[in-house]
């Protein structure tokens, strides 16, 4: 057998395994490089290097987050026919990422062309999109539903399960058992796995007894995430001074996963009495059908959020939430001077909505800015986090006298600490150890993590394009 790293090695986007047996090629995972100059180029090298993507049997997706799923469109485009495994709540939450990729992708070639028709250039040179909206549907329509728990065989050689990574909603890691070569050997692949004790999602599914292979994400490998109380102090703390200054609180916010989880600490924040009641507005589309997915998958969701959900059913007055579908009505919220809560994505302030209440908003010093999620360098909330005092949004200069706020401790990832505690469930060391999701510091300190507290020998870090016999 022998697995080859074709992504999220050495950095924190495009997962992307191949393992091949004796009788079966398989990928886990096939997701789109994200972030810097050069993620273009490694999307368009990323299936046409080191295998041919006729030749796969199967793909198995830990969960719905581009970074590892986002590359599906373009295998179906390079001929891939086979299926796709998921959870039921993944491939719900696909139905609304994979079109929206496509339909960004293509939009911006269009811009581009209509850039170089504004110039009287020619069209030569204009990248074609990774893929198009057509091709998402087509990728979708492989997608094979697999539940929590319940093994399933892709291959007369090959089982498979998927356990709760308590990341994302249908969040998975996967337990892999293939057989026809001699003993039968066991894979574990982490995905991404979650904090424990975070609302909405239940907590990670503990780890079987043992494997004989593992792969582990370590984009937090090194860090320790602010506990959950002092995150609510953060948070009540900008609502008060908000309050205090009769000005508006706007929150960029990721659309899957973290706007779910504030929406859900703040009901929990009013429930608590920590809070006077509120109004707030989500305003994105994206984040409005990622809230819905959600509360229809309410299987999933952990005891104390059912619990919120019957509070906020039976006290509608205490949280009012309005999703903002159209236009009109976001524009409209322009006008809303004081106490509104605003929640919009992009998460780092790049793109959509949120920059429209941005620049109404950033120049006004009785508003808040809450910033509540990882800010990547280069983009809008880095700038807003550094401290700028004068931004460029859709090309005018916006003055920032708002508060900028920063929120530590809301993370869909695990820290350090909760990745060992998720490893100790193996009662012995799996025979191979591959460190992969996180960025070359994250992962170096988090194999020395490993090797100090848990004396695992056999730890690797592999590299792009590595191919590891076993
Ligand atoms: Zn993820």
């Amino acid at each position: 057998m022998r697995l080859g790293f074709f992504g999220a090695a050495g950095e924190v986007t495009g997962s992307c395994t191949l393992v091949e047996t004796g009788s079966a090629r398989f990928l886990v995972d096939c997701g789109m490089f994200q972030g810097g100059p050069e993620a273009r180029t490694k999307n368009l090298r990323a299936l046409g290097f080191g295998f041919d993507v006729r030749t796969i049997d199967f793909v198995l997706l830990t969960h719905a987050h581009i970074d590892h799923s986002g590359l599906l469109p373009r295998l179906v485009m390079l001929g891939y026919r086979g299926p796709i495994y998921a959870t039921p709540a993944s491939i719900d939450l696909l139905k609304v990422l994979l079109p929206d990729s496509a339909h960004i992708q293509e939009k911006e070639t269009e811009w581009q062309l209509r850039h170089r028709h504004r110039r009287g250039t020619s069209d030569r040179g204009v990248p074609a999109p990774l893929y198009t909206v057509a091709q998402a549907l087509s990728a979708l329509a492989l997608l094979k539903p697999s539940a929590y728990g319940k093994t399933i065989n892709p291959m007369d050689t090959v089982d498979v399960c998927f356990h709760d990574a308590g990341h994302i909603l249908g969040s998975s890691w996967l337990e892999v058992t293939v057989r026809g070569e001699g003993r039968p050997r066991k894979l574990v692949f982490s995905g991404d796995l979650g904090m424990r004790d975070r609302p909405v999602l239940r907590d990670a599914e503990k780890v079987i007894a043992e494997a004989d292979v593992l792969l582990i994400e370590s984009t937090y490998g090194n860090r320790q995430h602010r506990s959950m109380p002092e995150t609510e102090d953060e948070i009540v703390d900008a609502f008060d001074r908000t309050r205090a200054t009769h000005g508006n609180l706007v929150i960029p916010s990721f659309a899957v996963g973290r706007t779910q989880e504030i929406l859900f600490i703040l009901a929990d924040l009013v429930r608590k009495k920590r809070l006077s009641p509120l109004k707030v507005y989500v305003d994105s589309p994206m984040a409005n059908a990622a809230t819905q997915i959600t509360l229809a998958h309410s299987e999933l969701l952990d005891a104390q959020t059912l619990d919120l959900i019957d509070w906020l059913k039976a006290h509608p007055e205490k949280m009012k939430i309005e999703y903002v579908a159209d236009v009109e009505a976001s524009r409209a919220l322009n006008d809303v001077r004081s106490n509104a809560v605003i929640i919009s994505a992009s998460g780092m302030c790049e793109a959509g909505r949120i920059k429209y209440h941005l620049r109404e908003n950033l120049p006004r010093s009785e508003c808040t800015i809450l910033i509540a999620g990882f800010q990547a360098a280069g983009t809008l909330g880095r700038r807003l986090v550094d401290g700028a005092r004068l931004v460029n949004i859709f090309g005018q200069p916006v003055r920032v006298r708002a508060r900028i706020c920063t929120v530590g401790g809301l993370s869909a990832h695990a820290d350090q600490a909760t990745l060992i505690g998720w490893l100790r469930g193996f009662h012995k060391p799996p025979g191979k150890t591959f460190i992969v999701h996180g960025e070359a510091t994250a992962s170096s300190s988090f194999a020395q993590a490993i090797h100090d507290q848990l004396g695992w020998p056999d730890v690797h870090i592999p590299r792009l394009g590595e191919y590891v016999t076993l």
